[in-house]
């Protein structure tokens, strides 16, 4: 059994690690030491990370109370100093604490449970309550409170009990025998054995970023601490920035870029009415220009990059004149784009004419009756008579 010295010295970071024995498997090379700083991942928490001697401690595993410590490199038994990454357990700290904050908050202020946490001092933490859905009021109430516990600064006490029934745990826990008490001073009490700040203020802001509903749960994800002045830095940025783009003061943001939004969607509808009424009026020429094949009347257009939606529009609106084929084209350097369209009154049917006489060798296609389109690859010189021959197919 290795002696955890994290339990009762959260704020150490540095100690002389007496290598006692030495572990290879398919994890890596592993130390295990008389007692240690080094907090193995569990209980939600993730592991330290630091030095031992000149080697670096990635992972710190528990199993069967014996810690064992993965090294990048192999060193022998023997005592080194080693010395935890604070920043990284600090970090760590502020959130495990604010989860037990957040916990005991929901559960005196909305009576919902701890379903499950993932404590993380990178990404937000996260937890997962037995409700499906959030409240804006809930969040703002419980926000309120988890943060006035934080501000008046109550001690977080770790101790040991023999007997559980002695204490009024929020969620007593299923072992019998020693177990390991968090309290928040006089508020709540939870079976941990994890890394906490032996005070609600050393925190810091407690800050739900997001919530989300799965299945039956909701979860919230918060930030701690210094995390949480990395997120306001973050988000404050980015409304001054866009303030800034906008030329307008960031109290004047969420309203101007409503405005703006409504502004866009209404330029997009009349942009778009516009755009059909040059389609029309595109359509009206090229139908005066038509010339005359038998009884039919022929329509053709190439075009430079134009846009096969737009293509496919144009010719729809010519076949609506009578006796009209029409046969637009688009060529972009390489490939052919095309669209065949047949008044009703034409016995031509669109599709075996793209399929059966225009399309470029290889090139695919389909439609129906009335339109068709497809294309393929091309070069200048097939182009030159495309139409040509087009006429001739009629
Ligand atoms: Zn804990």
């Amino acid at each position: 059994m290795t002696k955890k010295l994290y339990f009762d010295a959260p704020l150490e970071t540095e100690f002389t690690a007496e290598v006692i024995e030495i572990q290879r498997d398919e994890r890596g090379f592993g130390v295990i030491l008389s007692e240690t700083l080094f907090y193995p991942t569990g209980g939600g928490q993730s592991h330290d990370t630091g030095t031992i001697g000149s080697a670096r401690v990635v992972d710190v595993i528990i199993e069967d109370e014996i810690i064992i410590h993965i090294l990048d490199k192999e060193i022998e038994v023997g005592n080194y100093p080693a010395k935890i990454d604070w920043d990284r357990r600090f970090a760590n700290m502020q959130h495990h604490s604010g989860q037990h904050i957040f916990s005991a908050v929901f559960w005196k202020e909305l009576g919902l449970e701890t379903i499950s946490s993932h404590i993380s001092g990178e990404t937000p933490t996260t937890i997962d309550f037995n409700k499906e859905m959030l409240s804006d009021k809930e969040i703002t109430l419980v926000e309120k409170a988890a943060n006035k516990l934080v501000f008046e600064n109550r001690a977080m006490k770790a101790y040991f009990v023999e007997n559980k029934d002695s204490v009024p745990f929020r969620r007593p826990p299923k072992v019998d025998g020693k177990i390991r008490v968090i309290e928040i001073e006089a508020y709540d009490y939870s079976a941990c054995g994890g890394t906490h700040c032996p005070r609600t203020g050393m925190v810091g802001m407690l800050k739900i970023v997001r919530t989300e509903r799965i299945n039956q749960k909701t979860r919230i994800h918060f930030v701690a601490g210094w995390q949480a002045l990395a997120y306001f830095d973050e988000t404050q940025k980015a409304a001054q920035e866009s303030a800034q783009f906008l030329a307008i003061g960031i109290d004047a943001l969420k309203k101007t870029v409503e405005n703006q939004h409504v502004q866009l969607k209404s330029a997009q509808s009349e942009l778009k009415k516009l755009r059909e009424m040059k389609l029309e009026i595109e359509a009206q020429k090229m139908a005066q220009l038509a010339e005359a094949v038998g009884e039919k009347w022929l329509a053709t257009a190439l075009f430079e990059n134009r846009n096969a939606g737009e293509l496919r529009l144009l010719a729809m609106k010519l076949r609506a004149y009578p006796g009209m084929v029409a046969v637009l084209a688009s060529f972009d350097g390489s490939k052919l784009s095309l669209v065949t369209a047949c008044a009703d009154d034409t016995d031509i049917n669109a599709n075996d004419f793209l399929q059966k006489h225009l399309l470029p060798l290889e090139g695919r296609g389909g439609g129906d009756k009335s339109i068709a389109q497809g294309g393929g690859v091309s070069d200048e010189d097939s182009l030159k008579d495309l139409f040509t021959k087009t006429k001739s197919y009629l």
